[in-house]
């Protein structure tokens, strides 16, 4: 039998799988993948539940390859809105599948055989597989711990004229990161210089803390008319298995990228659409109450790390933190990881899954907190026995 997809078959099962099922396993309590261990705001599920019953207007059947209309207007009333962007809702924004078909979709629209891609590691999985299944050339820059900056020569070096594409991600999974107005306007100048693209995976826009505010590389002088700015619902509202993400673009890049999602996906499942669209009509009345309990959890979970003699690095945003390990074990992080799984019943994701060219991501463990607070705590008296 002749071979399946050589790319493929250099693919292994996703850390965020692996790691939720050795937690299952060993009945660990498991801050590995991130998601919430409670339910979405009951509100947004009832107007799911509304949406599902508005099957006279065909709200069962195939949606709109692009997205359904009033998505895409609350979506583009909402860039105006918070961040001052005009994105056309008819031309300009594409309803995908979560931001995961947003990233596959963006990648395999922009990118030929041969065309180099940068991306900043640790990076989210699904970047290096999209940009390996278009034949492009991924050309790593290690944002360098503590405080995950890259390094000017490094990033310059990274860049050539065969470079298509650029990939960030504000704010920073696994790291907390919010990137800052003087790292966007250096790589600003650099996109504009060779010439490139920019994809900004923007997922954790509304998951801040301490007052940060987001800054979208899209508002940058110059960078809109070559961005490609994605979204989820996923995360902000508390709902990753509902899978509603977005992609917003200048005209030409959205119709490339439509085609792309058109013969994957086709469309996006309509009833949730319908109702993400009425709940993001509320995003006003509700960030406030969803950001107070994020930073709380985020609070008790460091103050209890440090209570264990940890020192985490404290996250802008996100629900995510990174841990160093070297001071506590010789172990590497994968190591260490199992071992917290089988000795402290407490899973977390080994981040060097996250590296292709530096060791940095074996000296830390990225836990989530998005969990329950009795999780949280039955997690740190666990990590502190
Ligand atoms: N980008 C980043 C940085 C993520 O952490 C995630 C997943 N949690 C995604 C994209 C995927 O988002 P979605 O669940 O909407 O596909
Ligand atoms: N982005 C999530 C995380 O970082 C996982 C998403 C997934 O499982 N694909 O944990």
């Amino acid at each position: 039998m002749k071979e399946t997809s050589s790319v493929v078959k250099s693919f292994k099962e996703s850390i965020f799988a692996t790691l939720t099922k050795k937690a299952h396993k060993n009945q660990a309590i498991n801050l590995s993948q991130g998601f919430p261990d409670f339910d979405g705001p009951q509100w947004i599920i009832h107007l799911a539940k509304k949406s599902l019953e508005k099957g006279d207007k065909h709200i069962n059947q195939y949606a709109p390859l692009e997205g359904i209309k009033s998505l895409r207007q609350i979506v583009s009333k909402n860039y105006k809105k918070f961040y001052d962007l005009d994105y056309n809702p008819n031309t300009e924004i594409t309803i995908t599948n979560g931001a995961t078909e947003a990233i596959f979709s963006t990648i395999l629209a922009l990118v030929n055989p041969g065309d180099e891609v940068i991306i900043f590691e640790p990076f989210y999985d699904s970047y290096l597989a999209s940009i390996q299944l278009a034949g492009g050339i991924p050309v790593p820059v290690t944002l360098k711990t503590n405080d995950f900056k890259w390094n000017s020569n490094e990033l310059r070096e990274a860049f050539s004229s065969k470079t298509k594409l650029v990939i960030l991600n504000t704010p920073h999974n696994p790291s907390g990161k919010i990137f800052d107005t003087l790292e966007l306007e250096e790589l600003s100048s650099l996109i504009k210089e060779f010439d490139t693209y920019l994809m900004s995976d923007e997922v954790y826009e509304f998951l801040l803390f301490d007052n940060n505010i987001h800054l979208p590389p899209a508002t940058f002088k110059g960078l809109k008319e070559r961005t490609v700015t994605i979204s989820s619902v996923g995360k902000t509202f508390g709902l990753t298995g509902w899978k509603i993400g977005w992609t917003c673009a200048p005209e030409s890049l959205s119709h490339a990228i439509r085609m792309v999602h058109q013969f994957n996906t086709f469309c996006v499942n309509q009833p949730t659409q319908d109702a993400v669209a009425s709940a993001l009509e509320k995003l006003d009345d509700y960030l406030p109450g969803f950001r107070e309990m994020y930073q709380k959890k985020r609070d008790l979970f460091i103050k209890g790390l440090k209570d264990c003699g940890y020192n985490p690095i404290v996250p802008k945003g996100t629900y995510f933190v990174m841990v160093p390990i070297e001071e506590h074990t010789k172990l590497n992080d994968v190591d260490y990881c199992t071992e917290l799984i089988e000795t402290k019943k407490v899973a977390s994701i080994p981040p060097s899954a996250f590296y292709i060219k530096g060791d940095e991501g074996k000296k830390y463990l990225r836990f989530c907190f998005a969990k329950k607070d009795e999780t949280l705590k039955a997690a740190l008296k666990n990590l502190s026995s």
